[in-house]
């Protein structure tokens, strides 16, 4: 429980002594009042006002001066009118000058009651208690989330207990962290040449996060690195290469090498791991626990339409993309406007000749005027150095797209709209969306192809300055929404037998999530195959664990994708402290390997479907590639993130069968 000051400031003053909490919660500063003014003119108010409150230490204040009337994600400023942001961001400027002048104090940190009256302004009422510990654990003022479970197993134990990690993107490269910190010995083995897994993978044009990088970034480093609210796929590459350094990961990875079995040996209680070097060697790693780290988006799924092997052009994936073929005044052929095809098209447009965008499903998109934008140098100073700030502004990016939505993504069964949103709620989402698509296209007809018929939030939604719907209106980009009937040697030929030539072909068409192990080959108790046991219908324990697989653990695994308001790295740390969890309660009971049981997972993943059943994505107008064979969505989470996080606190021990 968040005890407020009593419990967290003794922790806080011992982290407090430490250079990596100052960094998280902001650096002491002697900067003029010229760049302290340009920082407030740029900073996001409400994140602002909060931290004022922890450099004076004066929570009525909050009485004093406007409140954010409702926090908006994509735009920061919680829909303040602009005399009452000015009236907070004057004040502020005294504030801070005043703090800067007392030599940056230790700041302030609330105790329960006073987390709950900022929340209260925060969030307009929307934060209750139920939420304080999860909140205060994010914002920094316990140390819950950082510290992981209370390891009650030895470090010599631990020390004695190598561990395997397939992967190594956000989540390989977090659970080398953490295994690392906790003395636990392990080996991360990834097929591509260095670190970022989707991140290395994907790198077309214009590919970009789409949660905003305060939140999709760790939570235990600061978040003034970025210099984008949403960030290019570069920038986030560097961001893993820096943190793997930071935490001296590499040397424990193998680069360019595979896995390509994973044996459960019960005789010696360990996995054997089959892995192929680049130059084709099989070799094998004896381990104690496996994590599985390859995502869900490791994929890639090239269709099959008739003809597509005749195209005598380049022809690739997006997560595939070849750097040696020159767009540059090329005829280009891009199928799919999905998430990918949606960032690419507008990044090539000004290269090629032109763009032909084979779009089958119209997309959904979310307004955010910072989708493009850079954070001004003042605004990260004010990330760097006002106390709180940048963890607050972590927290205006998260809170409103992650629990805040459940009631825009709920169906409701007496809603009838034909099938176009899916309650009156979700419908005011649709409305919201055609309007803006409307500031930015005219054009009627372009803008029936681009509406989706299907309601709002039913798939990923795309993150939208107005750059897409521009794009497709300039005269060399066109969109193209009859059915595909053949690929040619040349081109691309529609139902309606139109044939438009192409130089390249670009698939922009998605990923099997379904099958994410893709080839390789896990082998559980009984020689049981984890692709057979799947299916098309992955399951696991709280997305992490699954019956007959010993000591193996999935990151982003089944049932963990949070459609809309999630942020992967976010779930991955839930994920991490929960697998160190699991591995501490191997070791503390004197245990070879935990499972779960059976009927635990069983109904969890039952009771995860059934909400699922009640959610948009599920919803019978909605098509997309979450759903299996037998219309289910196995990939998908439907709980609230909150829960996630108290879930995956540490393992129950009822819920495992322990092997001595
Ligand atoms: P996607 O959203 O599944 O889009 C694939 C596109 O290909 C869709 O337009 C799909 O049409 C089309 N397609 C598939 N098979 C086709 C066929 N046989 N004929 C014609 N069209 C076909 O895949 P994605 O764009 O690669 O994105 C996948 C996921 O990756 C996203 O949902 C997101 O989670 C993640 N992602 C994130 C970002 C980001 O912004 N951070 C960027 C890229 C991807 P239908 O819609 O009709 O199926």
């Amino acid at each position: 429980m968040y005890g407020g000051a009593m419990t967290h400031v003794t922790a806080r003053d011992d982290a407090l002594a430490t250079d990596e909490m100052t960094r998280l919660i902001g650096l002491p500063f002697n900067d003029s009042d010229d760049v302290i003014r340009a920082a407030v003119a740029e900073a996001s108010v409400p994140s602002l006002l909060m931290s004022m409150v922890h450099m004076t230490g004066d929570v009525g204040l909050l009485d004093e001066l406007p409140k954010p009337f409702m926090l908006i994600a994509m735009d920061l400023q919680g829909g303040m009118s602009e005399p009452d942001k000015q009236a907070v961001r004057d004040r502020a400027f005294d504030v801070i000058c005043d703090y800067r002048d007392r030599g940056c104090p230790p700041p302030f940190v609330p105790d329960a009651a006073q987390l709950q009256t900022m929340l209260n302004v925060m969030s307009a009422g929307q934060v209750t208690a139920e939420y304080l510990d999860y909140v205060a654990a994010d914002l920094r003022f316990s140390d819950a989330d950082q510290r992981g479970p209370v390891l009650a197993s030895t470090a010599e134990q631990r020390s004695e207990f190598p561990v395997v990690v397939i992967g190594c993107g956000e989540a390989g490269l977090l659970a080398g962290i953490k295994l690392k910190h906790a003395g636990v010995p392990f080996t991360i083995i990834e097929k591509q040449a260095s670190v970022g897994g989707t991140w290395q993978a994907n790198r077309y044009p214009g590919c970009r996060v789409d949660i905003a990088n305060q939140y999709y970034a760790y939570s235990f480093e600061p978040t003034d690195h970025w210099s984008h609210y949403y960030s290019e796929q570069p920038e986030i590459l560097k961001y893993l290469n820096d943190v793997m350094e930071r935490y001296d990961i590499a040397p424990h990875v193998r680069f360019q090498t595979e896995v390509t079995r994973a044996q459960w040996n019960e005789r010696t209680g360990s996995w054997q791991v089959t892995i192929r070097t680049d130059d084709g060697r099989d070799e094998s790693l004896t381990a104690r626990a496996v994590i599985c780290a390859v995502g869900q988006f490791s994929n890639p799924v090239v269709p099959n339409i008739k003809g597509a092997s005749d195209f005598e052009g380049p022809a690739f994936h997006t997560a595939d993309w070849r750097d040696d073929v020159d767009l540059t005044d090329k005829r280009v052929a891009v199928i799919g406007a999905g998430a990918s095809g949606f960032q690419l098209v507008p990044a090539i447009a000004d290269q090629t000749a032109q763009v032909d965008v084979y779009q089958r499903t119209a997309q959904w998109m979310a307004p955010n005027i910072n989708y493009h934008a850079a954070i001004p140098d003042p605004a990260r100073w004010a990330i760097r150095h006002l106390p709180y700030y940048g963890r607050w502004l972590r927290f205006v990016s998260w809170w409103p797209i992650a629990d805040a939505l459940d009631e825009q993504v709920t169906i409701d069964p007496d809603w009838d709209s034909g099938g176009l949103s899916s309650s009156a709620a979700n419908h005011g989402i649709r409305e919201m969306f055609i309007a803006w698509m409307r500031v930015f296209c005219s054009d009627e007809e372009l803008l029936k192809k681009v509406t989706p018929n299907y309601p709002p939030m039913g798939k990923r939604t795309l993150q939208d300055n107005g750059t897409w719907l521009t794009t497709l209106q300039r005269d060399d980009v066109e969109l193209i929404n009859d059915g595909i009937a053949e690929i040619t040697a040349d081109g691309v030929r529609t139902i309606d037998g139109v044939h438009r030539p192409a130089d390249v072909l670009i698939w922009a068409t998605g990923f099997d999530v379904n099958h994410q192990l893709g080839p390789i080959n896990v082998r559980g108790l009984d020689g049981l195959a984890l692709n057979d046991a799947w299916s098309d219908a992955p399951y696991a324990y709280l997305g992490v664990t699954v019956p007959k697989f010993p000591n193996f653990f999935c990151m982003f695994g089944p049932g963990t994708n949070a459609v809309n308001g999630a942020s992967i790295i976010y779930n991955s740390e839930c994920q991490m402290r929960y697998i160190l969890g699991c591995i501490d309660m191997v070791l503390a009971n004197n245990a070879r390997y935990a499972v779960p049981r059976a009927e635990v997972c069983a109904d969890y993943n039952r009771r995860n479907q059934e909400r699922l059943k009640t959610m948009v994505y599920t919803h019978p107008a909605v098509a997309s590639y979450y759903k299996n064979s037998s219309g289910t969505v196995p990939t998908l989470y439907g709980f609230r993130i909150f829960d996630y996080w108290n879930w995956t606190n540490r393992p129950n021990p009822d819920d495992y069968e322990l092997q001595s």
